[in-house]
């Protein structure tokens, strides 16, 4: 398959939206970028790469780091892990409260921020140097040793962070963090601020494009069961309450970040990272989405 005819084509289609969307500046770090910033990169299981625009330009992972979270977490509690964070698509915006208190401080799913407090707080339990750690398992899936934290970025955030300190906190109220608020936070911010390029972010998903192996160098991360879980939340809760929207519209398992990026994957093809900052309603990138609708319509591969 030409993808790499195929994404230039889509960009000439979609270029005349930007504007559409809006920058995530509720993190002031966040609120510079220049918003014309546009990347995709291409990783296919058999080593082909494809890659457009700004592919190769850093930018703040945010909540695609959650998937990488939630892969350590996971390998360390197994199926216990369903106990402190549910599988179901909350419905709700990314950083929302409300369904917290019904459900007793137990997180709808690991992708939103309540969620993703969670995996944080096992992260800090369960390993003994967690972001070092955490660093260490990016720069293997991604073949990048020159992965980092953006220091600035986690400041930025932290000194904004009042509805994630209000969400651990009141999970904590109900026992469901276990580490101090503070010391969860600051892994948090840490983890959302990472840097990586499209091209670092397509090819660190093909191991659950995969069955949960690292494509290359062979080394089994997840069992395929696990994989599986993963890539199947990615479906039906990477994109908060779009991603129903999402699923109907792209026909893949998708992660998202506020930063204005989007990963995606076709098991046992490819994984497909779009960049753009100008974020939707929902906090998605507004041009991520229409890309990715395009590729999984042009191309006739998707899930389905
Ligand atoms: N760090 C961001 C936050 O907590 C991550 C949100 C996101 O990318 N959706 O608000």
């Amino acid at each position: 398959m030409n993808y790499q005819e195929i994404i230039s084509k889509i960009y000439d289609e979609i270029k005349c939206d930007f504007g559409k969307g809006k920058l995530a500046d509720y993190i002031p770090a966040l609120a510079n970028i220049n918003c014309k910033k546009y990347g995709v990169a291409i990783s296919t299981i058999s080593g082909a790469k494809f890659n457009f625009g700004d592919a190769e330009e850093k930018f703040s992972i945010q909540s695609i780091s959650k998937v990488f979270t939630l892969t350590m977490a996971f390998c360390r509690l197994k199926e216990n892990i369903w106990q402190r964070v549910g599988k179901e698509p909350s419905g709700n915006p990314f950083n929302s409260l409300v369904q917290l208190e019904y459900e007793n401080g137990k997180p709808r799913n690991p992708f939103i921020n309540a969620g993703a407090l969670v995996l944080a707080d096992i992260v800090l339990s369960e390993y003994e140097h967690p972001q070092d750690q955490l660093l260490s398992f990016v720069r293997e899936l991604s073949g990048n040793e020159d992965i980092n934290f953006d220091l600035k970025v986690a400041a930025s955030e932290k000194e904004k962070g009042f509805r994630n300190a209000a969400l651990g906190n009141f999970m904590k109220s109900f026992g469901n963090i276990t580490n101090n608020i503070d010391a969860v936070l600051d892994f948090y911010f840490h983890q959302c601020s990472i840097s990586m390029s499209c091209m670092d972010l397509a090819r660190s998903f093909l191991f659950l494009a995969n069955h949960g192996i690292i494509p290359g160098n062979d080394k089994r991360i997840l069992t395929i069961s696990e994989s599986k879980r993963i890539s199947s939340l990615m479906l039906t809760c990477g994109l908060y309450d779009e991603s129903g929207d999402f699923a109907f519209r792209a026909g893949m398992p998708g992660k998202s970040g506020v930063g204005g990026g989007i990963v995606a994957i076709i098991p046992k093809e490819l994984a497909i990272c779009v960049w753009s900052p100008e974020l939707d309603k929902y906090g998605n990138s507004y041009l991520g989405v229409e890309t990715l609708e395009r590729f999984t319509t042009m191309t006739g591969v998707s899930i389905f």
